[in-house]
């Protein structure tokens, strides 16, 4: 799995995440093999009379590949949910089984080339084995410890039984199986820096994706959701509240006279007023359900769910009061902000009616515009 310092920009838990993915990839390309060590002695042992002739030894020896593999299978079926309750216990059990199998099969192969008994099968022991010690390796190279271990577990008995039996061809047969295993580690070096480089890539690909969502949905200027956010927002909300008959509120915000405050001190004064205004409404939303957006310029809408018109009227009252209370300083000046609300809830009763209710409460935000400013102005909605 990958090392810390090869991950590069990901979090522990997603290390972590990749880690237990990586796990569950090898046991799934792993998995189809496990029968195959069993199947594949049997048709060795077809080999001239050897059958015949060593028949225990040949049943006790499938018997064995056979009883690791059906625990192998077990392993695997379950090992997603195992990983999740300990990883470090499974992990280490799936690798037992796999060594099991590698070393009795490494052994196996090295009985048939030195045991004279054996001579018959030999022939057809060795391609079998290149084939599935080969396969073995490609399969568990995406994991840098069994990509190490297994070639050796597999291939080092018998060129230890050739070295301790040394002639010539012995010492030949060594060497090939000595470059076998070296050619093995090239390969799945390679294969396991393909795999991980990719799952790399994708998990950082996918922190840039929700990166980028989320700057698309939030306003640069204040940091609340933008009017993108909302527009997607809204109608969730309101579906929800339709679905549970709960009621709905939207509570619209508008600075008052902001076009002198930005003539009077200048635009980046006016910037600053409206960070101050958005963190004040903001500060000011107890529920987590509540959301402040801004709409555009120096509006933004309050979205309250689960909130009738009395309550969402409480509420736009608190932050008008809030806003008119902040003073900030332009040249060591105080200069005072202040905002109008409308107001409008319902019972949301049609399937599409959000866009009418924030109509409404732009209509109530009017009517307190031409009341004289600095006020809540809220109006009911018959949520159709
Ligand atoms: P009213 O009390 O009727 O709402 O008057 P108002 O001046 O606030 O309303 P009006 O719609 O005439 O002007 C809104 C101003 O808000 C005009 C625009 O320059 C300013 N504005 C909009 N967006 C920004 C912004 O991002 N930064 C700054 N500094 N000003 C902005
Ligand atoms: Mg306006
Ligand atoms: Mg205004």
């Amino acid at each position: 799995m990958p090392a810390p310092e090869e991950a590069g920009e990901l979090t522990p838990e997603q290390q972590h995440d990749l880690r237990r993915r990586g796990l569950l990839e090898l046991s799934r390309r792993t998995s189809a093999g496990v029968f195959m060590y069993a199947v594949a002695w049997m048709i060795v042992c077809q080999g001239g009379a050897f059958f015949q002739q060593h028949r225990r030894f040949a049943l006790a020896n499938a018997g064995g590949l056979l009883a690791v593999g059906i625990l192998r299978f077990a392993l695997h079926r379950r090992f997603a949910v195992l990983l999740e309750r300990d990883m470090r216990r499974w992990v280490l059990a799936y690798y037992s089984l796999v060594f099991c199998h590698a070393v009795h099969w490494g052994s196996l192969l090295a009985l048939s080339v030195t045991w004279g008994e054996a001579a018959a099968i030999r022939p057809f022991m060795v391609p079998m084995s290149v084939a599935i010690i080969m396969a073995g390796i490609i399969v568990v190279a995406i994991d840098p410890f069994l990509a190490r271990c297994y070639p050796i577990a597999a291939i080092a008995p018998v060129v230890v039984l050739l070295m301790l039996n040394l002639n010539a061809a012995n010492a030949v047969f060594a060497a090939l199986g000595t470059a076998f295993m070296a050619y093995a580690w090239m390969i799945s070096r390679v294969l396991r820096n393909d795999y991980w480089n990719g799952q790399r890539a994708r998990a950082l690909l996918e922190n840039r994706a929700r990166e980028l969502e989320q700057v698309s949905l939030t306003d640069a200027l204040t940091q609340v959701p933008n009017r993108l956010y909302l527009d997607r927002r809204l109608p969730v909300e309101w579906l929800q509240a339709r679905r549970h008959k709960r009621p709905l509120a939207v509570a619209l915000v508008d600075l008052d006279h902001f076009k002198r405050l930005n003539d009077t001190y200048g635009h980046p004064f006016g910037d600053r007023c409206l960070r101050e205004a958005a963190a004040t409404l903001r500060a000011q939303l107890l529920r987590p359900s509540d959301m402040v957006a801004r709409y555009g310029g120096e509006e933004f809408v309050v979205l309250m769910p689960d909130t009738d018109l009395a309550g969402a009227t409480a509420v736009a009252e608190r932050l008008r009061e809030q806003v008119a209370a902040r003073s900030l300083l332009h040249e060591g000046q105080p200069v005072r902000i202040a905002c109008s609300i409308g107001v409008a809830a319902c019972m949301p009763s049609s399937p599409d009616g959000a866009q009418r209710l924030v109509k409404r409460a732009d209509e109530a935000l009017y009517q307190a515009k031409a009341d004289g400013r600095n006020r809540v102005v809220a109006l009911a909605h018959e949520g159709t």
